[in-house]
């Protein structure tokens, strides 16, 4: 076993209860586990300061002085012990207000200190609350000279005791436990073309750098052992999925999709479309499953795309089926391809958790024999009652809302795996996608359709809400139709829901009947509800839509104009995006309205500047990659690859690159791994891989 994988408890002199306690609350159970456990930033001791430099810009810092005067103040409970210290250039109050007896016993008088804290200012005077404190010396003043590192900790470890500070100590015991015994994971070939320090000095200095060059050294090698390898593991894995999983070759492209783009279809692809379809149209034509998949901005034309590749299934004797992640989605998407599929003589059908059990029958039947050709639905789609007679395309549209598991249940409704499609509307920048798919193929439809206008988007505050009545009042003038969407984060949340029963009777006020009508649409309405509601919007019975997220996803009202989103501060990026999306899908002038308070955090602030500034999904997608973290983006929590502890995609999406490119030359080169020089790589890979093998199948 190489070291690394060596559990704790294998490590002699560290404590049981330790042991268990670091697996419970961080689920570090090996001491590659616990190597790994890197420190979340560094204290600066590289150096002291003079109590003159001091300014309010500072981090910890520490200082040498002398002890002058120490003085208790107050009464018993609220007593304070005040230190005044004194270097060459000035004085600084220190400040303790518990364990004052533990600290008077140490100090002395005329005495030279190391202090260590974080100052700050009262009154004009400088001062430091808890600084930590120790009796000069040489040898301390050199120890000190170093990045410390801290590490974070729950609240149960610092109970135990095992603050930063024991964490520390924990891993020099470790790292000195197994001096020499970390194998090396990159051949000399790699580490020399790139100045890599050898892996083993990486985690002895990223635990303990003496230095800031150390530091960054440290760093370098060991984000790139993680991008390097990540990147090694999803082509492999990509390339074995391609070459085991058999699927069903669509060799020919005949009447369905000949006659439907000949006579049928009702404008011109744009150049990105055609291109996508090419790219699907070659994979599905392999003997291999195809796993693409596809994404386009709000309003790009991805339907139009996945019909297409359906009627590909179709002339080669399969069925097709389309799968939403809501009932109101599902319904549209049958609304609008139902047209296209009854033009050229097909049969089309819908399936939700509201369709009748006596209308189910027939369904289930016709999908049985063959009769039927293309099914719509929603996660009913999944369950085993429906089966299929050849089903060769399965359609997955906003594939983050299914599950990975609800995805491979689709797999199994044919002998072989049918291909599979994956639609997606919340752009993903490009490393993402590269690490967080990096098993699926990729199409990007980046174009719009011609003649769109751009949506134009407003930052108002609620102050100025009578101007945003008056403008709406304007675009009702007009005929357009209004959506005003409320936060309503969780569906149980009371406040979000009076807040958009408030805002609805507020609303209902400014713009009484009979002029005007207001729809409303909430989760907590039963399915027919919120479908009556819909569809009084969509037949213009009503000009204003209040709702809440539930219409996010994909409705599509070409009337539209206006989007209003109120509390805009609490919605994430991605999903102002998708709310805005719902608007500028007609000929009119859109716009998007972002109504807020005057406070605002700064995240908020760059969110709602970047929403006025640019329509353009991926611009957004990387702003909020910047602002979040990968680890908060949508879907990438159940995708099992984010396994970064130190790496970064967003602000190492270079390095990123440079790692997936080296990875496939090298795969390439020896895609096996044999060469001899490649055999520490293949060591690593494999250990790797047998951690992550429940993830290879699925995705
Ligand atoms: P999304 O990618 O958001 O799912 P849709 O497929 O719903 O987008 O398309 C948005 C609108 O654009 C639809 O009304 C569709 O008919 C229209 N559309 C799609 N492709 C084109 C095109 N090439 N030219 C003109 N209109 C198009
Ligand atoms: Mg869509």
């Amino acid at each position: 076993m190489q070291s690394l994988d060596i559990p704790l408890i294998s490590v002699p002199g560290i404590l049981p209860k330790r042991i268990a306690l670091l697996k419970k609350e961080c689920a570090i159970e090996t001491v590659g586990d616990l190597l790994q456990y890197y420190p979340f930033r560094y204290v600066d001791r590289t150096r002291f300061y003079t109590i003159k430099e001091i300014n309010e810009e500072l981090p910890y810092i520490q200082l040498i002085g002398k002890i002058e005067q120490v003085r208790l103040i107050g009464q018993k409970q609220k007593q304070r012990l005040s230190v005044l210290l004194r270097d060459k250039t000035g004085t600084i109050e220190l400040v303790w207000f518990q364990g004052i007896k533990y600290i008077q016993d140490r100090l002395k008088p005329g005495a030279d200190f190391i202090v260590f804290g974080k100052p700050s200012s009262f009154n004009g005077a400088w001062n430091m609350a808890h600084p930590e404190l120790e009796l000069y010396s040489e040898e301390k003043a050199a120890r000190a000279s170093k990045l410390q590192p801290v590490y974070s900790g729950t609240e149960a470890m610092k109970r135990a005791r095992l603050d930063s500070k024991a964490i520390s100590l924990l891993i020099q015991q470790v790292l000195r436990w197994c001096e020499g015994n970390i194998p090396e994971t990159l051949p000399a070939s790699i580490r020399n073309m790139l100045s890599l320090i050898p892996l083993h000095q990486a985690f002895v200095d990223i635990h303990n750098p003496k230095s800031a060059e150390e530091l960054s050294k440290a760093e370098i090698r060991l984000k790139f052992e993680e991008l390097f390898f990540l990147q090694l593991r999803l082509i492999q894995s990509n390339r074995i999925n391609k070459q085991a999983i058999k699927g069903f070759p669509f060799t020919k492209i005949g009447e369905a999709f000949n006659s439907f783009y000949a006579n049928q279809l009702p404008f011109e692809l744009t150049n990105a479309q055609k291109r996508v379809i090419k790219e699907i149209r070659s994979d599905v034509a392999k003997p291999s499953q195809m796993n693409r998949l596809l994404q386009g901005d709000v309003g790009s034309g991805k339907t139009i795309v996945a019909f297409m590749s359906m009627l590909m299934a179709i002339d080669n004797g399969f069925q097709a089926c389309l799968m939403a992640p809501t009932e109101i989605l599902a319904q549209q998407h049958f609304a609008g391809l139902q047209p296209f599929a009854e033009a050229i003589g097909l049969k089309i059908a819908l399936l939700t958790g509201s369709v009748k059990k006596k209308a189910r029958k027939p369904i289930h039947e016709e999908l049985l024999s063959g009769e039927l050709h293309i099914l719509v639905g929603t996660h009913a789609l999944l369950e085993d009652k429906v089966a299929f007679h050849n089903l060769g395309l399965v359609v997955i549209d906003e594939q983050h809302r299914f599950g990975v598991a609800q995805r491979a249940r689709m797999w199994a409704k044919n002998t072989l795996p049918p291909h599979v499609l994956i639609m997606s509307a919340t752009p993903i920048p490009r490393t993402l996608a590269m690490t967080l798919y990096g098993d699926l193929d990729i199409s990007v439809i980046d174009e719009l359709p011609p003649g769109r206008k751009p949506i134009q988007t407003r930052h108002i505050y609620d102050k100025d809400r009578i101007g945003m009545f008056n403008f709406i009042q304007q675009q009702i003038e007009l005929g357009r139709q209004i959506y005003i969407v409320y936060p309503l984060i969780e569906e149980s949340e009371q406040l979000d829901y009076k807040n958009l029963v408030d805002g609805f009777d507020h609303l209902s006020a400014v713009f009484p009947p009979p002029k005007y009508h207001l729809s409303i649409v909430h989760g907590r309405l039963s399915a027919e509800d919120k479908d009556y509601e819909m569809q009084r919007f969509i037949k213009k019975q009503t000009q204003i839509m209040v709702a809440t997220t539930v219409i996010e996803v994909g409705v599509n009202v070409p009337n539209a104009s206006v989007m209003v989103i109120e509390s805009a501060e609490r919605f994430g990026l991605s999903q102002l995006h998708q709310l805005r999306g719902r608007v500028g899908r007609g000929a009119d002038q859109s716009y998007c309205i972002l109504m807020t308070g005057f406070k605002l955090s700064k995240d908020a602030r760059t969110r709602l500047e970047t929403m006025v500034e640019t329509n353009d999904g991926f611009k957004i997608a990387e702003v909020d990659l910047r602002l979040r973290g990968p680890g908060d983006l949508q879907g990438t929590q159940q995708s099992g690859t984010m396994d970064l502890r130190i790496a970064d995609i967003s602000r190492d999406s270079k390095l990123l690159i440079y790692c997936r490119e080296l990875a496939s030359k090298v795969l390439e080169s020896d895609p096996e791994l044999n060469m001899e020089e490649h055999q520490p790589i293949r060591l690593k890979l494999h250990a790797l891989q047998q951690k992550h093998l429940n993830w290879g199948r699925i995705s």
